[in-house]
């Protein structure tokens, strides 16, 4: 059997974990971080930072990441990855090498900030020192923090690559290579970016992959980017958040007054209203300005220092509704989301996982509210099935066609290896401005 990365031919992998994923936030019964053989500053960093009981991804990933194998970790979204993967590279760092000693690849300049900042915390009574690249932000000063001292490094690829390819960036020091949303990681977006990268780093490393949803047809494209992996697989083949409720309405085709008449009777903490493009996002906007006051809109045409203080201010509740392309339905942690609105259908079962986890995060209740027109109603019984979704109709209940799995059109099961490579393709040209 052959393993290896990119191009090799690889087995699924032996080491499969399944299991079930936590309903209300950590298990009572699951294990505690002290359970581990951690450094004491780091387990004094994880009390501070109010961990106790590890989450199912932390307790099946942490103590494979410090043996040093290959992982491919499948979550729910908001179920702890970032610290199953922060915690052992900031026990597996040594802070007396200068060098970048882990490289963390993430899609979005948010969650690159996001990410820093938890292995900032769980680096907090160590020496360790983590930072983020990423565009927006003056290379010269990123360039003077890597001079001196980094020993993780969190990038976006666009940015990295332009640090390899004019810089004296020293990557032959990374021990372990990390691809969080590994999914999108691998998607046309990213993947040539993603695969220079990955052929920049020629020594032994060990590499993990972290995502809530892993299309099919990348699955394999990921474990033949790992070695031996261990596979530990806790999403249950892309559920959508099961803490959530998950509401659908039928409307015309003008969704705006159902969208309108929703925001006014419903008791909303906090919530994004998902469109599909910057357009339709800027159409929404100014639809709902004058009706609603704490409102704001986040794309990514906006000047990185825009976007950051809009992303501030929501996680602080500044901002009770925030209109968002899917820029925002990644990996990042709003602990007051109580309403995701697909105010724009989602154009992939994994979308929809994406973007309705930025509600219910570590278990906790919330809504995701999806509104559906005639023309949305041919690819709602997959939706629905794939990932596994009770639905809550309010209003008028409409007629779902049943239609036989073959002819469930271009997101059908049954397409072939040949149809899928070029419906990739078509989707990366046709792929909506975020
Ligand atoms: P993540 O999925 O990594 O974005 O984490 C989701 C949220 O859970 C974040 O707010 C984390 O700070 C929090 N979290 C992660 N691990 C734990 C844990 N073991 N105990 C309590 N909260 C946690």
């Amino acid at each position: 059997m052959q393993k290896g990365r990119f191009g090799s031919f690889f087995w699924p992998a032996p080491f499969v974990i399944r299991a079930t994923m936590m309903q209300d936030g950590v298990k009572a019964q699951s294990m505690q971080f002290t359970q581990l053989d951690l450094q004491p500053p780091i387990l004094q960093a994880i009390g501070k930072m109010g961990y106790d009981h590890m989450t199912p991804i932390q307790e099946h990933a942490i103590p494979v990441i410090l043996e040093g194998h290959d992982v491919l970790g499948l979550a729910e979204t908001g179920s702890g990855k970032t610290g199953a993967c922060g915690i052992p590279l900031v026990q597996r760092t040594d802070p007396d090498l200068n060098a970048i000693q882990a490289l963390i690849l993430v899609p979005t300049r948010e969650l690159a900030s996001q990410y820093v900042e938890e292995v900032g915390r769980i680096a907090q009574e160590t020496e360790v020192v983590p930072f983020a690249v990423f565009g927006g932000v003056k290379m010269s000063l990123q360039q003077a923090k890597l001079r001196h001292k980094v020993h993780i490094l969190v990038a976006t690829p666009g940015r990295l690559l332009d640090f390899i390819w004019n810089t004296d960036l020293n990557l032959s020091h990374v021990r372990t290579l990390v691809l969080d949303e590994a999914d999108e990681m691998l998607n046309m977006g990213f993947i040539e970016d993603v695969k220079f990268i990955m052929s920049c780093l020629v020594h032994e490393h060990q590499t993990l992959l972290f995502s809530a949803t892993m299309p099919k047809e990348l699955d394999h494209l990921a474990t033949s980017c790992l070695k031996a992996p261990r596979r530990i697989e806790l999403n249950q083949e892309q559920r959508a958040p099961q803490s959530l409720q998950h509401h659908f309405q039928h409307t015309d085709r003008n969704r705006l007054p159902t969208l309108i008449d929703y925001l006014r009777t419903e008791p909303i903490q906090q919530s994004i209203i998902f469109c599909n493009s910057r357009h339709q996002g800027g159409q929404l906007l100014t639809a709902l300005q004058g009706r609603f006051t704490s409102l704001a809109y986040i794309h990514g045409g906006l000047e990185q220092s825009q976007r950051a203080l809009i992303f501030d201010r929501f996680r602080r509740q500044k901002i009770k509704f925030m209109v968002a392309t899917d820029l925002a339905a990644r990996g990042l942690d709003f602990r007051y989301v109580s309403h995701v609105i697909n105010y724009d259908p989602p154009l992939s079962h994994e979308a929809y996982t994406n973007r309705t986890g930025r509600a219910g995060r570590m278990g906790r209740s919330g809504i995701a509210l999806t509104l559906v027109t005639d023309r949305d109603l041919q690819h709602l019984n997959r939706l629905l099935r794939i990932n596994r979704i009770e639905p809550v109709w309010r209003g008028r209940v409409p007629e779902l066609a049943l239609r036989p799995r073959s002819q469930e059109g271009i997101n059908g099961k049954r397409a072939s290896r040949r149809n899928t490579s070029r419906r990739r393709s078509r989707k990366a040209a046709l792929a909506p401005k975020l």
